[in-house]
């Protein structure tokens, strides 16, 4: 699964400022089985009036021990009618979680009992309609199902937990002009007479009933192929456009992981179904994925996004592998999906964006993961979920970069050939992270006990602190190393091997060293003084580092360091030189003319931190030649940190209105907004009612004036949260309504109101929105919101850290909000607080507007 990446942000925010604990109600060890569920043919029909699921389910079970006599499934809110064991009715009983069913006779080991169950049920979650109503009468329908991580036994009684696997037949009838897709091959469509039509899937290669999919509705599809196998995309038929300049590459990706994994796709198609109000990012069914429908971007709107939802497909594709095929016993162990999948997706940037844009993403991403502190301590196997949720960063990111770092340290050939072996011997089993170790050990005859020891097993990562000095007599550099990390808990000491690279007279010269004391030094020939030394050459391990460089050896790093990270970690240390005009002409230069994206991005941030007249100078020079979207929305946003600059304002106003680019024009708009610009709300509000595609720019305008803070934008704030109004419209209304006449009951009223509606992203920013409020008479709503049935997996943790902001509004202090920052929190303590604030408040905006993808970090794709 890969989760909304918006709301990932939002709890690593809120976790640093709550101590709260968020209940998972997920089993973290595996089950011990009484039988293995072999079959399952699920025949499903929708009453759409009353969102009723009337069901018929025949399981295929076998017995794993002796005596058994009683067989109980999952099975939450379901009406169970009744249920025969080999065609005749059997005694059952439910409870709040189980159906239990008695057997006629005692099972024997290894025999097959065929059980009947007939059913109805009105979901609370697992299975949800999507039906037009009176504010949204266009709504093409839906109903889609979401499995993961415990959910599908609120549709469908079944064994649901991971570690098993079945064959399934999907049976499905729906009006005729519907479309549906299940896991596997459609084997027939019949005519099932009075407008209805019944559908027929088979998967013949077994999965965990986790990845058990349903999706059928109002949708319009496109079919490809890859190598003859069906591959194919759905939209609500209202998008149907949309569907291949956004997920046309598919075909491609398949190929490229079927090579580097010597694996080849391994399901009978591939469907891709994009739904509304997906309650997640997407999610990785066998063989049919389902996906949130806000990745299907407008044609016009693809261009600025050249990168655009490649992370997102290829992450849940990287699944049908990591996950589908091989897929991970427990939930503590769920590293062995997600960071795999994380890892696919760098996979795909690699090859196709280019490495250094697929580093450029690496450097980030290990910058991000410090800044999550709460993950620190806690290893990526774990099976205490009772603090947070299983599905975190450590999981995802963390994951994600111990797979890239054992690529680096076993090299390519060995790396592939132990996952080719880990995916062969265990295809279509469940697994546990020794399988892995184990495999790439039969493939490669490498220990990787001690790396998967302290990278996965134990917690945390390196924190170096380094100098060096150089002794002219000896002609040599003498580099101090020092872990200063504290080792307790799970965090201890660790081994990293490491590429020292020395440049002088003479040119650079790399030292490849093991580092794995708490302080060690090492000593390098050099004839000359070094103009630069590097620590971990190309940021190859995940780790941080204070490295105490002068002003000159930065400036010739930010030069000429060969690789992207070396450069970007120059231009961070060199915008915190504050108002150093020396600093500000080499990042203006970086900013114009490094070769990669990457660093030019870094080096437009720098300038705002040094947060000068030389460095806002630099930045307006640098627009006119800033030809690639993402870049150009970079500097715009950061000179709307520049306070009180007239020819900024000037400048920002200008973009706000004429530029070509949305990216840019939308980032004008939110800069405008937080600089408080003389013009700013005649601007705002005109283009709230401005035309754009998917009303890009209104939704930035609208963002806007929850920065600009003026109470005159209130009834136009009130107007474009109600339900009519396009969903991300209300979105950005409601979080920008949170920020005005807090003491205003009537606003806090408003919003109330919409935690109970049926939009998922918009309950998501009402909950988000009040906890931002301040206002403790939202508390019993939260509360009593927390105590309904139909919440999804991100929304309890949000409703309870919300509560928990309200209950302590000091302890959410602003300056760990600031912390959050991307920037790091020595930017961030630029401003006064409620700039801080503010400027996280717009980061989480933004998250929020692009949804779970990484995005636009990338340039176009290579020809
Ligand atoms: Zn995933």
């Amino acid at each position: 699964m890969r989760r909304n990446r918006s709301w990932q942000w939002m709890f690593c925010v809120l976790f640093i400022v709550s101590s709260q604990i968020c209940l998972r109600a997920d089993e973290p060890y595996a089950r011990s089985r009484d039988y293995d569920l072999q079959h399952s043919s699920v025949v499903l029909r929708f009453d759409l009036e009353q969102k009723k699921v009337i069901g018929e389910v025949t399981h295929t079970v076998s017995p794993l021990r002796e005596g058994l006599d009683k067989l109980s499934f999952d099975s939450v809110g379901l009406q169970i009618q009744s249920v025969k064991v080999s065609k005749s009715e059997v005694e059952f009983k439910t409870t709040e979680n189980r159906l239990i069913v008695s057997l006629p006779r005692v099972g024997k080991i290894g025999e097959k009992i065929d059980v009947e169950i007939k059913y109805e049920c009105k979901p609370t979650k697992g299975l949800y309609f999507i039906l037009p109503d009176k504010n949204y009468p266009n709504r093409p329908k839906q109903v889609w199902t979401q499995g993961e991580s415990e959910d599908t036994r609120y549709y469908l009684p079944t064994y649901d937990y991971p570690n098993d696997r079945l064959t399934t037949e999907t049976i499905l009838t729906v009006p005729a002009e519907w479309l549906t897709v299940a896991n596997g091959k459609l084997i027939s469509t019949t005519d099932a007479g009075r407008g209805m039509k019944t559908w027929t899937w088979r998967e013949s290669q077994p999965s965990s009933t986790y990845l058990f999919t349903v999706v059928a509705g109002e949708f319009s599809e496109v079919r490809d192929t890859w190598r003859n196998i069906p591959v194919t995309y759905y939209a609500p038929k209202d998008r149907g456009d949309r569907l291949t300049v956004n997920y046309g590459r598919t075909p491609a990706m398949i190929d490229l992981f079927s090579k580097r994994l010597g694996v080849d796709y391994p399901w009978e198609k591939y469907a891709q179904s994009m739904v509304d109000d997906f309650v997640a990012g997407g999610m990785e069914n066998s063989s049919a994925t389902t996906n949130t429908a806000s990745s299907l971007r407008s044609p016009k709107l693809v261009p600025e996004f050249p990168m655009d939802e490649d992370g997102l497909i290829s992450h849940e594709l990287g699944h049908q592998w990591f996950g589908d095929l091989v897929t991970t016993k427990d939930w503590g162990n769920i590293w062995l999906n997600e960071g795999f999948a994380t890892f696919m997706e760098y996979v795909w940037m690699e090859a196709h964006f280019g490495k250094e844009q697929a580093d450029y993403d690496r450097w980030e991403t290990v910058r991000d993961w410090f800044q999550m502190r709460n993950l620190y301590a806690k290893p990526i196997v774990r099976h205490d979920f009772d603090d947070s949720s299983e599905f975190d960063q450590n999981v995802y990111a963390k994951g994600g970069l111990v797979l890239y770092m054992l690529r680096h340290q076993l090299g390519d050939d060995a790396f592939y050939s132990g996952l080719k072996h880990y995916l062969e011997v265990n295809r279509g089993k469940n697994v546990v992270t020794a399988d892995l170790t184990k495999a790439i050990e039969e493939a490669t005859h490498r220990n990787v006990d001690q790396f998967f020891d302290q990278w996965v097993y134990g917690a945390g990562a390196p924190k170096f602190e380094i100098s060096y000095i150089y002794d002219a007599e000896k002609k040599q550099v003498a580099l101090t190393v020092n872990q200063t990390q504290k080792a307790e808990g799970r965090v201890g000491l660790f081994r990293v091997p490491v590429d020292v690279e020395i440049t002088n007279a003479t040119g650079p010269k790399l030292y490849p060293v093991v580092v794995s004391k708490a302080e060690e030094m090492f000593t390098f020939p050099s004839a000359t003084v070094p103009e630069m030394v590097i620590f971990d050459k190309g940021t190859q391990i995940l780790k941080s580092v204070e490295f105490k460089k002068g002003k000159k050896e930065l400036l010739f790093q930010l030069k000429n360091a060969g690789e992207l990270g070396d450069r970007a970690d120059a231009a961070v240390s060199l915008g915190k030189l504050k108002a150093d005009d020396e600093a500000a002409a080499a990042l203006g230069e970086a900013l114009r003319t490094d070769k990669t994206l990457g660093v030019r991005l870094v080096a437009a941030v720098a300038l705002g931190n040094l947060d000068s007249p030389a460095a806002a100078k630099q930045l307006l020079g640098a627009i006119q030649g800033a030809k690639e979207p993402e870049l150009r929305s970079t500097i715009v946003q950061t000179l709307g940190t520049f306070k009180d600059n007239l020819e900024i304002s000037a400048k920002l106003e200008e973009i706000a209105n004429q530029e070509s680019s949305y990216r840019a024009r939308a980032a004008a708009l939110q800069a405008i907004g937080r600089m408080k610009t003389v013009k700013a709300y005649e601007t705002l509000t005109a283009a709230v009612i401005g035309d754009s595609p998917d009303g890009f720019l209104s939704n930035a305008a609208l963002r806007g004036l929850g920065s600009l803070g003026d109470d005159k934008a209130v009834p136009l704030l009130r107007e474009w949260s109600m339900p009519g109004k396009e969903i991300p419209s209300r979105e950005a209304a409601i979080s920008s309504l949170a920020r005005l006449q807090r003491e205003n009951k009537e606003i806090t009223n408003q919003i109330a109101g919409y935690l109970t509606e049926p939009h998922f992203t918009v309950r998501m920013s009402a909950i988000f929105a009040l906890g931002t409020r301040g206002d403790v008479s939202a508390i019993p709503a939260l509360e009593a919101l927390l105590k309904s049935n139909d919440l999804s997996i991100e929304m309890t943790p949000m409703i309870r850290e919300q509560i928990d902001r309200l209950k302590n509004p000091g302890k959410g202090s602003l300056g760990a909000h600031a912390e959050m920052n991307t920037e790091g929190p020595e930017e961030s303590a630029k401003g006064g607080e409620d700039q801080r604030l503010s400027h996280l408040e717009d980061l989480v905006r933004e998250m929020n507007e692009r949804l779970k993808t990484i995005e636009g970090r990338l340039p176009p794709p290579k020809q």
